[in-house]
Protein backbone atom coordinates (compact mmCIF):
# COMPACT_ATOMS: atom_id res chain seq x y z
CA UNK A 1 0.00 0.00 0.00
CA UNK A 2 1.20 3.42 -1.07
CA UNK A 3 1.52 5.43 1.75
CA UNK A 4 1.89 9.41 2.72
CA UNK A 5 5.51 10.66 3.29
CA UNK A 6 5.78 12.30 6.84
CA UNK A 7 7.34 15.84 7.66
CA UNK A 8 7.00 15.84 10.94
CA UNK A 9 10.01 16.14 13.03
CA UNK A 10 8.55 14.56 16.03
CA UNK A 11 8.30 12.02 14.26
CA UNK A 12 11.47 11.77 12.32
CA UNK A 13 13.53 12.81 15.35
CA UNK A 14 12.42 9.48 17.40
CA UNK A 15 14.97 6.80 17.15
CA UNK A 16 12.94 4.13 15.81
CA UNK A 17 12.60 0.45 17.42
CA UNK A 18 13.63 -2.87 16.23
CA UNK A 19 11.84 -4.58 14.17
CA UNK A 20 10.65 -8.07 14.05
CA UNK A 21 9.08 -10.29 11.26
CA UNK A 22 5.50 -8.90 12.11
CA UNK A 23 6.59 -6.01 10.90
CA UNK A 24 6.61 -7.27 7.53
CA UNK A 25 3.54 -5.42 6.30
CA UNK A 26 5.13 -2.21 6.85
CA UNK A 27 8.61 -3.07 5.07
CA UNK A 28 5.78 -3.92 2.10
CA UNK A 29 4.28 -0.73 2.49
CA UNK A 30 7.90 1.37 2.56
CA UNK A 31 8.26 -0.96 -1.27
CA UNK A 32 5.38 0.32 -2.83
CA UNK A 33 5.59 3.77 -1.44
CA UNK A 34 9.18 3.76 -2.73
CA UNK A 35 8.25 2.37 -6.18
CA UNK A 36 5.82 5.52 -6.52
CA UNK A 37 7.74 8.30 -4.85
CA UNK A 38 9.24 10.34 -7.80
CA UNK A 39 13.48 10.46 -7.64
CA UNK A 40 13.90 8.75 -4.44
CA UNK A 41 16.07 5.68 -4.36
CA UNK A 42 15.62 4.46 -0.60
CA UNK A 43 13.15 5.47 2.06
CA UNK A 44 12.81 4.62 5.71
CA UNK A 45 9.82 3.29 8.20
CA UNK A 46 9.71 6.77 9.90
CA UNK A 47 9.38 8.50 6.54
CA UNK A 48 5.99 6.73 6.30
CA UNK A 49 5.34 7.40 10.45
CA UNK A 50 6.40 3.97 11.56
CA UNK A 51 9.02 4.26 13.84
CA UNK A 52 10.78 0.85 13.23
CA UNK A 53 14.10 0.46 12.25
CA UNK A 54 13.39 -0.84 8.78
CA UNK A 55 14.51 0.42 5.23
CA UNK A 56 14.62 -0.03 1.61
CA UNK A 57 16.55 1.12 -0.76
CA UNK A 58 17.34 0.43 -5.01
CA UNK A 59 20.54 -0.73 -5.84
CA UNK A 60 22.17 0.14 -9.01
CA UNK A 61 20.65 -2.77 -11.04
CA UNK A 62 17.47 -1.50 -9.88
CA UNK A 63 16.92 -4.10 -7.32
CA UNK A 64 15.10 -3.23 -4.65
CA UNK A 65 16.09 -4.57 -1.01
CA UNK A 66 15.04 -4.21 2.25
CA UNK A 67 16.83 -4.52 4.89
CA UNK A 68 15.44 -4.69 9.16
CA UNK A 69 17.85 -3.30 11.97
CA UNK A 70 20.74 -2.04 10.28
CA UNK A 71 23.50 -0.74 12.25
CA UNK A 72 27.27 0.46 10.92
CA UNK A 73 30.02 -1.66 11.80
CA UNK A 74 33.02 0.27 10.21
CA UNK A 75 33.47 2.97 7.65
CA UNK A 76 36.03 3.80 5.55
CA UNK A 77 37.24 6.68 3.29
CA UNK A 78 35.44 9.74 5.26
CA UNK A 79 34.22 12.57 2.95
CA UNK A 80 31.23 15.31 3.15
CA UNK A 81 28.53 14.64 0.51
CA UNK A 82 25.81 17.04 -0.26
CA UNK A 83 22.41 14.76 0.50
CA UNK A 84 18.28 15.78 0.28
CA UNK A 85 16.17 13.44 1.65
CA UNK A 86 12.50 12.67 1.00
CA UNK A 87 11.31 14.54 3.81
CA UNK A 88 13.18 17.98 3.77
CA UNK A 89 13.88 19.89 1.20
CA UNK A 90 17.18 21.50 1.52
CA UNK A 91 20.43 20.09 0.71
CA UNK A 92 22.77 19.54 3.29
CA UNK A 93 26.23 18.75 3.91
CA UNK A 94 27.18 15.71 5.68
CA UNK A 95 30.08 13.28 6.49
CA UNK A 96 30.05 9.81 4.81
CA UNK A 97 31.81 6.87 4.20
CA UNK A 98 33.29 5.32 0.37
CA UNK A 99 32.67 2.33 1.96
CA UNK A 100 30.92 1.02 4.85
CA UNK A 101 30.29 -2.59 6.72
CA UNK A 102 26.74 -3.18 7.68
CA UNK A 103 24.72 -5.68 9.71
CA UNK A 104 21.14 -5.99 9.36
CA UNK A 105 18.76 -8.50 9.38
CA UNK A 106 16.41 -10.18 6.15
CA UNK A 107 13.12 -11.59 5.85
CA UNK A 108 13.43 -15.15 4.52
CA UNK A 109 10.64 -17.33 5.01
CA UNK A 110 8.95 -15.44 7.41
CA UNK A 111 11.83 -15.46 9.86
CA UNK A 112 14.43 -12.59 10.07
CA UNK A 113 18.12 -13.81 9.00
CA UNK A 114 20.72 -11.94 10.12
CA UNK A 115 23.53 -10.40 7.31
CA UNK A 116 26.87 -8.65 7.25
CA UNK A 117 27.46 -6.77 4.09
CA UNK A 118 29.61 -4.29 2.63
CA UNK A 119 29.00 -1.27 0.37
CA UNK A 120 30.75 0.99 -1.53
CA UNK A 121 29.65 4.38 -3.85
CA UNK A 122 25.95 5.49 -3.74
CA UNK A 123 24.02 2.16 -2.31
CA UNK A 124 26.86 2.40 0.92
CA UNK A 125 25.85 6.45 1.15
CA UNK A 126 21.89 5.64 0.62
CA UNK A 127 22.48 2.86 3.76
CA UNK A 128 23.92 5.44 5.65
CA UNK A 129 21.53 7.79 5.01
CA UNK A 130 18.65 4.98 6.38
CA UNK A 131 20.96 3.79 9.15
CA UNK A 132 21.04 7.51 10.57
CA UNK A 133 16.67 7.69 9.57
CA UNK A 134 16.72 4.67 11.47
CA UNK A 135 18.50 6.39 14.71
CA UNK A 136 15.99 9.41 14.59
CA UNK A 137 18.85 11.58 12.57
CA UNK A 138 18.29 13.69 10.13
CA UNK A 139 20.62 15.35 7.62
ZN1 LIG B 1 16.12 10.97 4.22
Amino acid sequence: MIRELIHDDAVLSQPCAAATAEDAAIAQDLVDTLAAAEDAACLAANQIGETKAIAAFVDDEERVHVIYNPKMLLGLGAYMAEERCLSHEEIVSVKRFAKVKVSFEELVDGKLVARRRDYTGFVAQMVQHMIDHCNGKLV
